[in-house]
């Protein structure tokens, strides 16, 4: 039987504010434990939130993005649970009047519908010193952790309680693993390119939930799904769904029930286990934040948030396609990642090529960040440095091995143009066709072998006698008209 997969993701992502969502404590992250808090976001009583404007705009800027309908009125409400890490025992966050609603995000060519688009606060943060003392043996800093405590005890961190947070909901539409990795990399890429969020999962900036069921195709009903939390890679996502799906599709094959459970990924096992039975909307007993009144969103203040819209990745990679004509291939590589289209628009301000600056960027510099896990942005090669490499390489000044070298050698000089290396070292190509002609008789007289075989109509041997030339040239001599003064000499007098 053949089964179909069907997945929701839920994707909090962390604003880049500088306050939190309802006081005035830094948002950032990094700080000494417990530094950045004050007596709103320690829950203590008496206390009154006070909304963020900025953390506000960016969910707007956020829905506006994913092409939702946006409330005119909205509302927070209090989601009510204990937990160790959450001081007030509920959590300020939007429930029946979300900011916005019913919006969609396209991966490859295919539209995923988006539920909601809400705000909420952060809870704090667990420590448990035995995971610390693992994540200190990974190389990880936390040392104001003394070893000292004992397994049994867990610490409460709570400066990210009250952090912004906006939550995406997708619908349940994705229908692989592999889609589900699509969806959050293009939501990954719009939320940096909105400027809202720096994404950064290892921070928890980013994190995803994720629903999955299984049902035999062409059936209508949904079965149970399970929720895996705990996901901090896009790659644990993918992974985690495969695993869960193939779970899932093993129970009903043996004729066993899915619980409706929140399972957790253990990335070391390689699989997902139960955490508890999920909990139902009613147990939060949400109701409206009292202390919060209800916000109005004018259709004038909207459309101000729609003009400061940047240029979107779809939008963008439609211009680099009609603009540049880049392939849809290459355009995709470029968007996906804002500072390297930024970059690659930079090198055409100095060297109009677009077609050679994307084949360097996509080929060379990808493959030397990739290398050297690096960011574009820490690249000491200036757009500028770069553009003037490839031109050198276009007008057919140095060849293609000696373009590489001196990509490299920019590294070690940062200061210098590739005009200059290339000068300084001698590394132009050699066009001269007076030079060229010694080279080419030279690598004539002392392969005789080589001659006879060409003579004889092994043409494989024109281009060992170019090896040669570009031996004896240190590799300067210019290769095509190098072969045409091969082929000249070799012809028989
Ligand atoms: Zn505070």
């Amino acid at each position: 039987m053949d089964y179909e997969i069907i997945i929701g993701l839920e994707v909090h992502t962390q604003l880049k504010t500088e306050t939190k969502l309802f006081c005035g404590c830094p948002a950032v992250f990094g700080a000494r434990e417990n530094l950045q808090v004050c007596p709103v976001c320690l829950g203590l009583p008496g206390v009154l939130p006070v909304l963020n404007r900025k953390a506000f705009e960016y969910a707007l800027k956020i829905a506006l993005a994913l092409d939702c309908q946006i409330a005119t009125r909205t509302k927070f409400d209090r989601k009510n649970y204990f937990y160790p890490d959450l001081p007030k025992n509920y959590q300020i966050s939007q429930y029946d009047i979300p900011v916005a609603k019913d919006g969609w995000l396209e991966i490859k060519d295919k539209r995923i519908g988006i539920t909601r688009v809400h705000l909420e606060e952060d809870a704090g943060k667990l420590i448990h010193p035995d995971e610390r003392t693992k994540e200190l043996n990974n190389g990880r800093t936390s040392p104001s952790v003394s070893s000292s405590f004992s397994s049994s005890v867990s610490l409460v961190d709570l400066n990210r309680t009250g952090v912004p947070l906006v939550e995406i909901v997708s619908e349940p539409e994705i229908s692989s693993p592999d889609e589900a990795y699509q969806y959050l990399t293009e939501l990954k890429s719009l939320l940096i390119y909105l400027g809202v969020s720096d994404c950064d999962m290892e921070k928890g900036s980013l994190r995803c939930d994720a629903n999955i069921s299984v049902r035999p195709r062409g059936e209508k009903a949904l079965k149970r799904k399970t929720e895996i939390k705990n996901l901090n890679s896009f790659k644990f996502v993918a992974k985690a769904l495969e695993f869960e799906a193939e779970r899932q599709i093993n129970r009903l094959k043996d004729g066993l029930e899915i619980g409706g459970e929140t399972r957790l990924w253990d990335e070391d096992r390689n699989e997902t286990r139960t955490l508890r039975s999920k909990e139902d909307v009613e147990d939060y007993r949400y109701f409206p934040e009292p202390d919060l009144q209800d916000f109005t969103i004018t259709p004038q203040s909207l459309e101000e948030i729609r003009k400061s819209l940047p240029e979107l990745p779809s939008a963008r990679k439609k211009r680099f396609i009609s603009e540049y004509q880049l392939s849809p291939y290459f355009a995709n590589i470029l968007i996906q990642d804002k500072p390297l289209a930024d970059y690659f628009e930079q090198c055409l301000k100095i060297y109009n090529s677009p077609k050679s600056v994307c084949n360097w960027l996509t080929s060379e510099v990808l493959r030397y960040l990739n290398e050297n896990k690096i960011e574009i942005a820490s690249l000491t090669i200036t757009p500028t440095r770069l553009a003037g490499l490839v031109k050198l390489f276009d007008e057919g000044r140095i060849s293609s091995t000696i373009a590489k070298d001196v990509f490299m050698e920019m590294f070690a000089d940062t200061s210098a143009s590739a005009e200059e290396i290339v000068q300084q070292k001698g590394l132009f190509q050699i066009s001269d066709d007076s030079l060229l002609e010694t080279l080419v008789k030279s690598a004539i007289e002392n392969n005789p072998r080589m001659v006879a075989d060409y003579r004889a109509g092994k043409k494989a041997a024109l281009e060992a006698l170019l090896g040669q030339v570009m031996r004896l040239s240190k590799g300067k001599a210019h290769p095509d008209k190098a072969r045409q003064l091969l082929q000249k000499y070799l012809q028989p007098h």
